[in-house]
């Protein structure tokens, strides 16, 4: 029997699948997509950016002057280095490639993705769950927005209903009228609003350009396929006729529906990622929030699962990746505000007033936190910057100890062994330069967040 299955193979269950092969847990991922995901564009945040070097994953920018996160579109650029972080930029990377790094990080690990197959069926008891007739100890649905693990279990999303459709294109341009933005610039330099039509245009480096659209009038279905017409239309009413489509190569819809589940945890089957909160795609946080369940997730499921989780480890990954998501589909409701295609007085008012805030230091660090993830912690459990260490073995960094995903007892000075320290974490004696953490003990849990180490019991048996 397998220990896991994980249905899905999104980022969210590709990283789950690759945290549990590692701590020895025996995982299968059923994907119903055979072939590669959308290659549409996604920022990978700094926190994922740092998460991901974890376990030496360190993707490349291949764009690296482009916009660094933003919120709500305001024109002011969100620093991220104050932070101490080796990732202050946002990385441009697009969906399907960081879903091939994903698999390929989950496939070296052990873990089995089976293509081609639709989760339609799942039952579940005390001691495990069926699905499709194949029987294992728990079952994650990562299986996105429309979850069907959701469905089938008749799981409430409750939430907010969606208000509209966009349309997400990458397009070429035959010809441009002067109207079209000649350069990349900040979100509100490159949006446009015409007699029921607004969009967003952006040049992008290769010739292409990335163009949101939608329209007051006529709301598209959610899955309905993109037609060049429509994007046609939409060209002509925003930017003239002398604006004409080259090609489209490559488009989906999205809209502002928020939800999010109540309980993340339903006796033997968990949730994460899009199958547990959905928000609109504003400030580039979703596919960054399943990856950081993921992690949150993985260790604490590989302990349950081999028997060796204190009580209640499990009941920790709701307790902390609930508020997280919570706290994302707040503000990005908060962004909606500023996004809105009807523009008003008052928003205007409140616009420049949250700009001249976020020009102010504190504010601006607020906002960078918030949107890159570096600012969350957990109740008793703090982010630690990846430290330069030096170690019996030489110089390392904090990121590189933690690559086989297990605890970490970090010894930056001379430290008694803690009471109760049996090998269940790895017990690292090393120096830094670094004057906050010199001299001092620190127990990392594999997802690079440090706990009290009195408490090494709690949180690892
Ligand atoms: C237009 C747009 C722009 C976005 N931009 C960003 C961005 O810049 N940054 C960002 O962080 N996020 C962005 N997002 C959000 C991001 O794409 C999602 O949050 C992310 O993909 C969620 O990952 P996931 O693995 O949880 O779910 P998904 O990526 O949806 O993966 C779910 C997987 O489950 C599979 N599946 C579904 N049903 C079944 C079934 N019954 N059986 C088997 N398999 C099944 C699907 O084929 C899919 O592969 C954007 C989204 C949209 C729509």
């Amino acid at each position: 029997m397998t220990d896991v299955l994980i249905a899905g193979a999104g980022p969210t269950g590709l990283l789950l699948a690759a945290e549990l092969a590692m701590a020895g847990v025996s995982v299968t991922v059923l994907e119903h997509r055979t072939g590669p995901g959308l290659p549409r564009p996604v920022g990978l945040q700094p926190r994922t950016a740092e998460l991901l070097e974890m376990r030496g994953l360190n993707p490349a920018d291949p764009q690296a002057d482009g916009p660094n996160g933003h919120f709500a579109g305001l024109p002011v650029a969100l620093d991220h280095s104050v932070w101490q972080t080796r990732h202050p930029r946002v990385l441009n990377r697009t969906q399907d490639d960081v879903e091939a790094m994903l698999a390929a990080h989950a496939l070296a690990h052990g873990a089995v993705i089976e293509r081609g197959h639709e989760v339609t069926a799942v039952e579940a008891d005390a001691d495990g769950v069926t699905v499709d007739g194949r029987r294992a100890r728990w079952l994650v649905a990562c299986d996105g927005a429309h979850s069907a693990v959701r469905r089938l279990l008749g799981v409430p999303f409750p939430g907010r209903t969606e208000t509209y459709v966009a349309t997400l294109a990458h397009i070429r341009l035959a010809a441009a009228s002067e109207l079209v933005p000649a350069r990349a610039a900040h979100f509100s330099q490159v949006t446009r609003q015409v007699e029921g039509h607004w969009s967003m245009l952006t040049p992008l480096g290769d010739g292409g350009h990335r163009f949101v659209f939608g329209s007051t009038r006529h709301q598209p279905g959610r899955d309905a396929p993109v037609s060049d017409t429509e994007v046609t239309e939409a060209l002509t009413a925003l930017y003239g006729a002398e604006t004409r489509l080259g090609e489209v190569y490559g488009a989906s819809r999205f809209n502002d529906a928020t939800r999010q589940l109540e309980q993340y945890r339903h006796g033997r089957v968990l949730f994460a990622g899009d199958a547990a909160h959905i928000h609109p795609p504003l400030g580039g946080q979703g596919l960054n929030l399943g990856v950081q369940d993921a992690m949150n997730l993985g260790w604490k499921l590989a302990a349950t699962v081999r028997g060796t989780a204190p009580a209640g480890l499990l009941d920790t990954y709701q307790a902390e990746r609930h508020p997280a998501a919570e706290r994302v589909l707040r503000h990005t409701a908060a962004q909606r505000v500023f996004t809105t295609p009807e523009r008003s007085e008052n928003v205007e008012a409140l616009r420049e007033i949250v700009v001249d805030l976020m020009r102010l230091p504190d504010a601006n660090r607020y906002f960078s936190g918030l949107l890159s993830g570096l600012g969350l912690s957990y109740p008793g459990a703090q982010r630690v910057p990846d430290l330069d260490l030096t170690t019996a073995s030489g110089p390392t960094r904090l990121s590189a100890l933690l690559h086989g995903g297990r605890g970490l007892l970090l010894d930056l000075g001379d430290h008694p062994v803690p009471p109760g320290f049996t090998g269940q974490v790895d017990h690292v004696r090393a120096a830094t330069g670094e004057a906050g953490y010199r001299g001092t003990l620190l127990l990392i849990r594999p997802d690079g967040y440090a706990v009290d180490p009195a408490e090494l019991g709690r949180w690892f048996g």
